[in-house]
């Protein structure tokens, strides 16, 4: 009997399990762009063998929030001197000006390659849909054809200056979904009214169903302790039974509340399981601007949700723009100031951030089908220099190795620090 033959073979890794603390030692083989046999010391050859030394493999990372049609554009025309949500809101409707098809595409497509080169492989960015030719939603569209052999990109249809702004625009959110996106989002706090914002969650909720789409709504990124939307997208959720297939970004709001409210809409929240989207990067930076001293830390009750088993997944939102001028597209950055930020720093509870990177986000995506280093599953994961994910968290490791489908998409090497005195 001959031994198999595989396309790939993973020798000596640590395989990182969803609910187990500690990795487990094991090999993996790939053929056919499948996951196709895992144990240790498994028999066969294959066309490529690496020796993973005991390194760490995991699923790969996922980007639950980003912004891909403004990345890459810091410093255009002008840097953010005041660093506020304001001045990037004018910045933005300057450079927006020149925004085209190729420069929305080969923006978004740079920036997706910094990201698979640090392991995420599943990416779900915003398109401004309050412009009425629609350019980077088309420009992102085009992007999700062009890397689908490489990485999963999910386009939501956001109306930057909400759905009752401009005439317009409660229009252009449905063309969007006509065009093909594959979420639906809002922001209701920035809507004219209190009204106008409740109205515009109600619509969102009619068109994902009509056309069968996710809701991702930016819900609440505000300081204003009476900021509740949130409790409105909960409401909608739990009456139409849609509550996995929403998802509520940032809800900073939520960290102002008094207690008495906060512990009420903890206890409805369970009712709906909605997802919730946390960008403590952007967040820690663009929140309490207005404060004095004591100053807010603009995140949302991130602990207390974890605590109610809700399902938490995190985004950079932005990389390289008017908003944020840093960010390198790396998720291990993202966790990392989460753990400091909403000072979850228990050793359990830093194993729960960095699953907010990866298993997480991929329920919130939906794409829980095709996620996961299983016999069977689509050849996608990550090789890191560590040995569990608290190590990989404290030094942010270099991820060594990025297979995508079975395909050897990206390697790094490890820089070599030598102690001369
Ligand atoms: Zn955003």
């Amino acid at each position: 009997m001959s031994t198999p033959a595989y396309a790939l073979l993973l020798r000596n890794g640590r395989l990182l399990k969803a609910n187990a603390p500690e990795p487990i030692a094991a090999d993996i083989a790939i053929a056919d762009g499948k996951i196709a046999a895992i144990a240790p010391n498994l028999p066969g050859t294959a066309q490529l063998e690496l020796d993973l030394e005991g390194k760490l493999v995991s699923p790969p990372f996922v980007e639950s929030h980003v912004h891909l049609d403004s990345a890459l554009t810091a410093g255009e025309p002008r840097w953010n001197e005041s660093g506020t949500l304001f001045e990037g809101i004018e910045i933005w409707r300057d450079r927006k000006q020149d925004l085209t098809l190729e420069d929305v595409k080969q923006r978004a497509v740079e920036t997706l390659k910094q990201q698979a080169m640090q392991g995420v492989l599943f990416v779900r960015s915003h398109a401004d849909v309050s412009e009425a030719n629609l350019v980077a939603l088309q420009g992102l569209l085009d992007v999700r054809e062009a890397v689908k052999d490489w990485m999963t990109l999910q386009v939501v249809a956001f109306p930057q200056d909400g759905i009752y702004g401009s005439p317009q625009n409660e229009g252009l959110i449905e063309e969007a979904m006509r065009l093909g996106a594959d979420v639906i989002g809002g922001i209701p706090h920035y809507e004219l009214t209190r009204e106008d914002g409740v109205r515009s969650i109600h619509r969102i909720f009619e068109l994902a169903q009509k056309y069968d789409r996710l809701i991702d709504i930016h819900c609440d990124e505000i300081d204003d302790d009476n900021s509740r939307f949130l409790e409105v997208v909960n409401a909608c959720a739990i009456r139409s039974n849609y509550g996995s297939k929403v998802s509520a970004s940032h809800t900073t709001a939520f960290g102002s509340y008094n207690n008495a409210y906060a512990y009420k809409l903890l206890g409805f929240l369970r009712r709906s399981q909605i997802n919730f989207i946390v960008n403590p990067l952007i967040n820690i930076t663009l929140q309490g601007r207005l404060d004095s001293y004591p100053k807010r830390r603009g995140l949302t009750r991130v602990k207390e949700l974890w605590q109610q088993g809700m399902n938490i997944s995190l985004g950079h939102d932005c990389v390289q723009d008017c908003w944020y001028s840093l960010g390198t597209g790396n998720m291990l950055d993202v966790a990392f100031m989460l753990i400091h930020v909403s000072q979850m720093t228990g050793r359990s509870e830093m194993d729960a951030c960095y699953n907010m990177v990866t298993w997480n986000g991929a329920k919130t995506l939906d794409v829980e089908n095709q996620y996961g280093i299983e016999v069977g599953n689509p050849a996608s994961l990550i090789v890191l220099d560590a040995i569990d994910r608290f190590d990989a968290l404290r030094r942010r490791s270099t991820v060594r190795y990025v297979i995508s489908k079975g395909n050897l998409l990206a390697s790094t090497e490890l820089p070599q620090m030598q102690w001369r005195a």
